[in-house]
């Protein structure tokens, strides 16, 4: 039996593409193994939206060459994609798989290396998820339609596809018939979902809630703009979770110019009121991009205001970093690395007063949490999330096991603040 060893970095996207890569082998006959473990063949899913994550791809690559230096080595993703000529020359790497021509990959390698590729097994291989955690990223749309300025997967990833609902739905009924509670559906431009074929994601996701009956739903990251008008009535169905992430990247609208991005903040501001004024518990998550070029000390006091006017439960903060081969890397005003540093300290400061009031706010609720693994803070507790992405330590749950769903009053905040802590009832 072929042994398979199946590796992403970068966005849930990379690991919803690894996760049906690794069940389709494994019904293949091949047997998954660990990082850590030898194999026979190996798969990178590369990432190279920043240049941190490019010199992280390539590190991977090196160091599953050292470690298995008779193992075929794969490589997929954004870098294969981005970097292909100067890829197909290194030394090691058997066979390159661009992202338009992901999902033939089970069947591209199975035929480059003359393995079987007929599935011989119906019954699925769990744990496949990255970290151990318990909801599946199912890959609906790929492709971006938009040209912000700072990003490089638009180029990577190409025009925007989606998948069938037929096929969603399928995917989704295999997980749930091996147990899998929660799934994530997620893309590059999820909003984008059906542009391609007369769809939309309203439909998509009503479709999904009517003929299925997997307990949770969630939405991967979507683009603050494009939502359909109908878009907030799928949330009466309490299986879609009251959680969203929509990156706003900056609350300055000529910093917003520059990145070409298609929501200024006063749209984006509508956007959070009308979503909570129709969603009960909604919590948001964003992205900000501290220090694109040109911010000035104005722009960023804005981009302070309308994070603590959005109330948001979590914030991704990135530092800017040029990417070769973006508008963003060729504008003048780049700030520096001081400035950048000193900005997102303070956002990280005002995220962590946001956070701390979201989750003070659940305190007395009682939610169905699904149990993410052990705590490895404590023995005697387990780990997971609330409907609305927070996260929930459980005291006295030892004897139960992931992936489970209980019933659990929220009591207080943990001591650093940073999650809640439960019993269950
Ligand atoms: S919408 Fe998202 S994926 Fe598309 S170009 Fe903008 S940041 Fe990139």
């Amino acid at each position: 039996m072929k042994r398979i060893k199946l590796l992403a970095l970068g966005c849930r996207l990379n690991e919803a593409e690894l996760e049906s890569w690794a069940d389709a082998f494994y019904q293949c006959g091949f047997e998954i193994v660990s990082e850590n473990a030898p194999a026979d063949l190996i798969v990178i899913n590369t990432c190279a939206v920043t240049a941190q994550a490019v010199r992280k791809s390539r590190q991977l690559l090196r160091r599953q060459q050292r470690n298995n230096p008779n193992a075929q080595l794969i490589v997929s993703g954004c870098l294969a994609t981005l970097e292909a000529t100067a890829l197909a020359q290194e030394r090691g790497v058997n066979l390159l798989i661009k992202n338009h021509e992901k999902d033939q990959l089970v069947e591209t390698v199975s035929s480059h290396f003359s393995l079987n590729k007929k599935p011989i097994r119906e019954d699925f291989s769990t744990p496949l998820f990255a970290r151990n955690r318990q909801r599946a990223f199912i890959k609906a749309q790929d492709g971006c339609r938009f040209q912000c300025t700072f990003c490089i997967t638009t180029q990577a990833r190409g025009e925007e596809r989606s998948r069938s609902r037929t096929e969603i739905v399928n995917i989704i009924n295999r997980l749930q018939q091996f147990g899998i509670q929660e799934v994530v559906l997620t893309g590059v431009q999820l909003g984008g979902y059906g542009s391609d074929c007369g769809d939309n994601l309203t439909e998509l996701v009503a479709h999904v809630l009517a003929v299925t009956t997997i307990p949770r739903l969630r939405l991967g990251s979507l683009e603050p703009w494009d939502l359909p008008i109908d878009f907030w009535r799928l949330f009466s169905d309490s299986r879609l979770l009251p959680h969203l992430h929509l990156p706003l990247q900056s609350g300055s609208d000529a910093v917003l110019r520059r990145m070409a991005r298609r929501c200024k903040v006063q749209e984006f501001m509508q956007l959070v009121k009308t979503g909570r004024a129709q969603i009960p518990n909604l919590n948001l998550s964003t992205d900000i991009i501290v220090g694109f070029p040109g911010e000035t000390a104005n722009d960023w006091q804005k981009t302070l205001h309308a994070v603590e006017a959005a109330q948001f439960g979590h914030i991704h903060i990135f530092n800017y970093s040029p990417r070769i081969g973006t508008l963003a890397a060729t504008l003048p005003n780049q700030i520096g690395t001081a400035i950048k540093y000193q900005r997102s300290e303070e956002l990280k400061i005002l995220a962590q007063k946001l956070k701390r009031k979201v989750l003070t706010d659940q305190i007395g609720q009682q939610v169905t949490v699904l149990i993410e693994g052990a705590d490895t803070t404590s023995p005697i507790e387990r780990f997971g999330y609330t409907p609305n992405y927070l996260p929930v330590h459980i005291k006295h749950l030892n004897a139960v096991g992931e992936n489970r769903l209980i019933e659990v009053q929220l009591t207080e905040l943990t001591a650093d603040g940073d999650a809640l802590l439960g019993i269950t009832v």
